[in-house]
């Protein structure tokens, strides 16, 4: 099955009614483009730049930073690379970076709200992938927004970084995307207003997840709760790419359901733009999206939102099978 797969390396994800969707590789360093590429990936659709800060002794210099970006964009060759800004805080600590002790650190001060909060920090990240950015295709998103403001706040330093370079007289792409992972209810429910302002959405469904059934990923105790397929969850989903298509812009989505056999069919008939996955995963998602018809889809997609629990979505796409 696995050299089946191989010969689709090359080929589009379309479906049998002709409807083509972007298959993307996540990636955790640069050493990672590689395989994307050989299994197919289209592109980026998350580059988790925690790497460059973890296992060191202090912050990751700019050009230490820039020449990473530089190597993922290089080897991208002018395909859409994501890459995601500083998702770190909560549970996952920096021996250099001293931060309060929270009792709840999934819901405490990490990622976006991190960066604003070390703006210094944050601005080396944004000035070394600015730099970057004239050797590829970079699109850059902010991690776990909740609200407009930190977008705004966000967009706004991310605006002063670039004057700034330009000032310098150093060469920056000017047509940079500005997106949003998707991971809070609170933006899945502003999704229309989100939309208007953001270049695109990438749905973090293992966090979205998380936040809306209000469970530790990480907690054995709870994982029942853990539903890609409860209707809640789809229901938000189908809310946000609604929102973001009536504003003519992309959706994707990068955590674990996109990759996900059950998920990937109602995905594709809500409409999902671009499926960002590990490299091991693309080629046997490619083979599953060239069996489905989009437009069938579609149509099972009210039904799929009216029921009432995850098992009856499950068993409901199980049935479409047969
Ligand atoms: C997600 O939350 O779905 C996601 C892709 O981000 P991470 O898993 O890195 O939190
Ligand atoms: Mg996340």
């Amino acid at each position: 099955q696995k050299a089946e797969w191989q010969l689709l390396a090359n080929e589009p994800a379309i479906t049998l009614d002709s409807h083509r969707v972007e298959l993307s590789g996540n990636i955790g360093t640069p050493d990672d483009v590689e395989s994307v590429l050989k299994n197919g990936g289209e592109a980026i659709g998350l580059f988790r730049t925690e790497f460059l800060y973890m296992g060191k002794e202090q912050f990751p210099t700019e050009d230490e930073q820039f020449e990473a970006y530089k190597s993922v964009l290089e080897q991208m060759n002018g395909k859409a690379t994501i890459v995601r800004t500083l998702d770190i805080g909560g549970d996952k600590e920096l021996p250099y970076l001293q931060l309060p002790h929270e009792a709840n650190p999934f819901l405490g001060l990490r990622a976006i709200r991190l960066c604003l909060d070390h703006e210094e920090m944050f601005r080396t990240q944004l000035r070394a992938l600015l730099r970057a950015s004239i050797y590829g295709n970079l699109r850059i998103m902010f991690p776990m927004i909740t609200t407009i403001d930190e977008f705004r706040q966000a967009k706004e330093i991310f605006l002063d970084v670039k004057q700034q370079l330009i000032s310098e007289k150093i060469d920056v792409n000017e047509t940079i995307q500005l997106g949003i992972m998707v991971e809070t209810p609170a933006v899945a429910i502003l999704a229309d207003i989100f939309a208007k302002e953001v270049d695109f959405f990438s749905i973090g469904s293992n966090d979205l997840i998380q936040y809306t059934m209000a469970a530790d990923r990480m907690n054995e105790h709870v994982s029942y709760l853990y539903q890609p397929y409860n209707p809640s969850i789809l229901r938000f989903i189908k809310m946000i790419i609604d929102a973001a298509h009536k504003e003519g812009k992309m959706v994707g989505m990068c955590g674990e359901m996109a990759r996900d056999e059950t998920a990937i069919p109602i995905l594709l008939g809500m409409g999902l733009d671009e499926f960002s996955m590990s490299a091991s995963s693309i080629l046997r998602a490619r083979s599953q999206i060239q069996k489905l018809s989009k437009a069938t889809l579609e149509n099972q997609i009210d039904h799929i939102l009216s029921l009432s629990t995850a098992d009856e979505v499950l068993q409901f796409i199980k049935s479409l099978d047969s």
